[in-house]
């Protein structure tokens, strides 16, 4: 049970968790920080807080747990800013989804409250953003991967991990490095193609049209191209290495796919689709 938990960043993320942890009794008082006040209020409203702070240092003042879940490019000014306020043995963790750049910041502005950061990324999420798209059920059975550093409180770890586990999350355990090289294939780069297409089909003459036509399978590709564009855009630059390097990669098999096209190499195409239709396959068969 945790006593007093702060949320900074009152989003999607941010609130799952706040009503997750209501619905299972497992928080106290929920006290949210945000740069918007409609937004906190709508929050107080919503069951989703209990109170809001007016600014970081005051919110974070009594909290036991401090969750940051703002866009990546606010993590520093946030964690420079919460530092005066804490209380002894207060526990920071995060939501990123990129962990480098994350643990870089802490890094830089905790100070001697490093070991009580314990960086974190739920893989959950919805191409919905902002307070009202919250709900309680979002973590249920969803993987959260921590990226606890040498110097991170054993202690502190087990809090966060249980307050996941509270959610209904599955925990996982990864280096900093090799959890940013993983998301940036399984999720920063199905962003980037799911933009690019819509980008680059809503720039064609007939693209009401185009559009219009859309299958399900078109909406269930793009739908991710929905996503908040703040959060997308922080997480390319704070991931870009990884995901440039899987860019090319991509942009490779695209070609070959337009070179088995242009020799109408029946076989290469069909050995191409028949291995992804089994890994895909296999795949869902295994989640
Ligand atoms: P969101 O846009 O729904 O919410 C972010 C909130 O942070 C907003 O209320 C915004 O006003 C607030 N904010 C922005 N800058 C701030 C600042 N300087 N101080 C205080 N508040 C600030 O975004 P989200 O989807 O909840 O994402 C939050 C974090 O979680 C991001 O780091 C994102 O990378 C990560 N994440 C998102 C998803 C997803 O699918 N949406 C999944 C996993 C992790």
């Amino acid at each position: 049970m945790i006593d007093r938990l702060a949320i900074i960043g009152l989003g999607l993320i941010g609130s799952s968790l706040s009503l997750a942890l209501k619905q299972a009794g497992a928080v106290g008082h929920v006290v949210g920080y945000g740069r918007n006040r409609h937004n906190l209020e709508k929050g107080i409203e919503l069951g989703v807080i209990d109170s809001f702070g007016s600014t970081i240092a005051a919110s974070v003042a009594d909290a036991d747990v401090i969750v940051v879940a703002v866009p990546l490019g606010a993590m520093r000014p946030v964690f420079a800013e919460l530092k005066s306020g804490l209380k002894d043995g207060a526990v920071i963790t995060d939501a990123g989804s990129a962990k480098g750049s994350v643990v870089a910041a802490a890094k830089a502005e905790l100070g001697e409250m490093l070991p009580r950061f314990v960086p974190g990324h739920p893989i959950a999420g919805t191409e919905k953003s902002g307070v009202e798209a919250g709900f309680a059920s979002l973590y249920q059975s969803r993987r959260v991967i921590l990226t606890p550093l040498q110097e991170t409180d054993a202690d502190a770890i087990e809090i966060v991990d249980r307050m996941w586990q509270h959610c209904g999350a599955i925990m996982e355990y990864l280096e900093v490095e090799h959890h940013d090289k993983v998301l940036a294939a399984t999720s920063h780069l199905p962003h980037m193609l799911a933009y690019a297409l819509v980008h680059h089909l809503s720039h064609l003459n007939d693209h009401e049209e185009i559009f219009r036509y859309a299958s399900g399978g078109f909406r269930d590709f793009t739908r991710i191209a929905s996503s908040d564009p703040v959060m997308w855009r922080d997480v390319c630059l704070h991931n870009g290495d990884a995901l440039l390097t899987l860019i090319e990669q991509y942009q490779q098999e695209l070609e070959r796919i337009a070179v088995a096209i242009r020799d109408e190499d029946a076989e290469e195409l069909l050995k191409l689709f028949g291995r992804a239709k089994s890994e895909r396959d296999s795949l869902i068969g295994n989640c």
